[in-house]
């Protein structure tokens, strides 16, 4: 190919490609950004739960808090109520922002721990902010407070993008590939096809085309890394309700006894969905559970739709990167798909292949990215193995499959001595330790400091952080006044 990058062409116009079009065309002047994309096809249509680290986003595309919630005709989301999750008919809160204050060698659920033995402790999540304010469906922005992402239409989110990518340059050709050609020397991409006779060049192409992954797949024939007998999920079917009530703050996660329902609350309605492993439930059974549990005037046609847990082994093969549900999907549990296509743009940038594709930056592209679907897929799994549920063939197989070892590392870690690691750039942290506690995995010990307290420090220190967590909580607006005031949508 080429020595030189200038010419990239975007494969799809879904909310990853429009996300990269977005920043790249932002981002780098030089490059000259063509997008394709199919009406006929059409976009996946769901992707509406963030976690915080879609700030950095934002804040690269210009755009404030208020606007983006206005914009998306979105909510605020302080993070997660997990219901059934450990049993049926109990529930925890996976808040953002970490819980309690810890000592540089201690963290907070070391003294919690000592506190439970004591008998003094009250529920871990009593000391996360972000739980205990989504709680009481209270939500502001707040200095130094509280740790949010958004819920969001995500239709009214590409539309925003494609305005951006558009005002930096970007084109848009409408139509179906039907063809993609390669140079023969190399088999890297040169070309693309559509129905209609246009031929589509480029120096370098990002495979944003959805689960199929025309580019990295079906061209290049990049193996995948199949997860399923990790995550077994492999069906989902959305449907979306009127609202019957102020959106709350957080995303609903509901067990059933072959997966999960999710709630996703926006301004004006609410995203609902079945997910599921089709070896344990039926798509009939399913649809018939999901639309019995909604609540609120339906507003779509229901549709199943089919998955395979894992990721493309490179996520970047000759001149494709692949982006979203090209590259790979790890089940939408705990929101983080958005996120991995963002660090996918953005290691792109980082390694932007301006005068050539150099394999040695394609393996640093590579190895950044598998590290960060594992560490997630870890993090998910954790939600189903950690279970104490063993009423349903589903949740034995969860409990008694084996784990990836660093998954399992980390969880014999903390269940024997309450230390608990973590890698640099991961983007869960404290998270680990709500859902560990959360499912039911409380440490066998505390580390010695937590002992250096006396009984009645230590109740003190706990009470002091639960006091200061319900007087910030009351100096709070209601979530539904602050969307009002500040962030009510115009659609
Ligand atoms: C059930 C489910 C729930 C999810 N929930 C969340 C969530 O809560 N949070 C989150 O972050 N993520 C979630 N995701 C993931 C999220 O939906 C996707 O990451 C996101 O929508 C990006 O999708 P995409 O752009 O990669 O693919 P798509 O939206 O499928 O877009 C593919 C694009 O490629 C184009 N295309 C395909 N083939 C051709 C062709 N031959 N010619 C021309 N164009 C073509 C299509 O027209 C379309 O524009 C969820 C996914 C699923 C399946």
């Amino acid at each position: 190919m080429k020595s030189t990058v200038n010419k990239i062409v975007i494969l799809g116009g879904g909310t990853s490609g429009w996300m990269a079009a977005a920043i790249l065309a932002k981002s780098i002047s030089r490059a000259h950004i063509t997008l394709v994309e199919s009406e006929q096809i059409g976009t996946i249509g769901v992707g509406e739960s963030t976690i915080p680290s879609i700030h950095f986003f934002n804040d690269l595309l210009g755009i404030r808090s208020t606007e983006f919630a206005k914009l998306t005709a979105g909510s605020f989301k302080l993070g997660i109520q997990f219901e059934n999750w450990k049993l049926p008919g109990e529930k925890y809160f996976h808040g953002f922002g970490s819980t309690g204050a810890g000592m540089w060698a201690a963290g907070f659920h070391e003294y919690w721990k000592r506190g439970v033995e004591l008998g003094i402790s009250k529920p871990f999540g009593t000391y996360n902010l972000e739980g205990m304010a989504a709680k009481a469906g209270k939500f502001a922005h707040v200095q130094g407070g509280l740790n949010f992402a958004y819920h969001l239409d995500a239709a009214l989110y590409a539309k925003r993008l494609k305005a951006e990518a558009q005002r930096h340059g970007v084109i848009r050709k409408e139509g179906k590939v039907s063809q993609v050609h390669t140079h023969e020397d190399n088999d890297f991409i040169s070309h693309l096809e559509l129905e209609n006779g246009t031929r589509v060049d480029g120096d370098f192409f990002i495979d944003c085309s959805g689960f199929r992954g025309l580019l990295i797949n079906e061209t290049l024939k990049t193996p995948f890394v199949d997860w399923s007998h990790w995550l077994p999920m492999n069906r989902a079917i959305p449907l979306q309700t009127s609202i019957t009530a102020p959106p709350p703050p957080f995303t609903r996660s509901i067990a059933h006894h072959a997966g999960w329902q999710w709630r996703i609350p926006l301004q004006q309605r609410m995203g609902n969905g079945i997910v599921y492993c089709n070896q344990y439930m039926s798509d009939d059974e399913a649809l018939n559970k999901l639309q019995s549990d909604v609540e609120g005037e339906v507003l779509t046609e229901p549709r199943v739709i089919k998955f395979v847990t894992g990721h493309r082994e490179k996520l970047w093969n000759k001149n494709c990167v692949a982006l979203g549900l090209a590259g790979g999907f790890i089940e939408p549990l705990e929101s983080t798909a958005l996120h991995l296509v963002q660090q996918g743009i953005m290691q792109l940038i980082k390694y932007f292949p301006a005068y050539g594709v150099n394999d040695l930056e394609v393996a640093q592209y590579n190895d950044y990215m598998t590290t960060d679907y594992q560490d997630i897929r870890d993090f998910i799994v954790l939600h189903y193995c950690q279970t104490q549920r063993e009423d349903s063939p589903f949740w034995r197989y969860c409990r008694e499959m084996p784990l990836p070892d660093s998954l399992q590392n980390r969880i014999a870690l903390f269940a024997q001595t309450g230390r608990f690691v973590q890698r640099k750039d991961e983007i869960f942290s404290d998270s680990w330790l709500q859902v560990m506690i959360g499912q039911g995995l409380i440490p066998q010990r505390h580390h010695p400091l937590a002992d250096e307290l006396s009984e009645d420090a230590l109740a003190e220190f706990l009470e002091s952080i639960e006091t200061d967590i319900r007087k910030k909580v009351n100096t709070l607006p209601s979530h539904q006044a602050y969307l009002q005031q500040y962030c009510q949508s115009e659609s």
